[in-house]
């Protein structure tokens, strides 16, 4: 789980938007090898493994991410959208 202190809150932002409403990026799951829609923090919703990916890479590839069970489907959601460039 992705973690914060006191001081670093100031850096945060909740954006209060319904789902539907919200960006592509916060609306939708990516699979393996999909392009990444925004710089950030995303959790694998099989198994709650967190990776840090760019804007415009791709997300890691079946070899690199697996599960015990191959049954478990590695879709990922972004938990924290960064302002990183490049
Ligand atoms: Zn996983």
């Amino acid at each position: 789980m992705a973690e914060i202190i006191a001081h670093s809150i100031q850096y945060l932002k909740k954006i209060d938007t319904p789902i539907l409403e919200s960006a592509d990026e916060w609306k939708y799951l990516f699979g393996v090898g999909s392009p990444v829609p925004a710089s950030g923090i995303y959790r694998c919703t099989g198994c709650g493994h967190e990776i840090t990916s760019n804007k415009g890479e791709k997300f890691p590839p079946q070899n690199r991410h697996q599960h015990a069970n191959p049954n478990v489907e590695v879709l990922w959601q972004l938990i924290v959208k960064t302002q990183t460039k490049g």
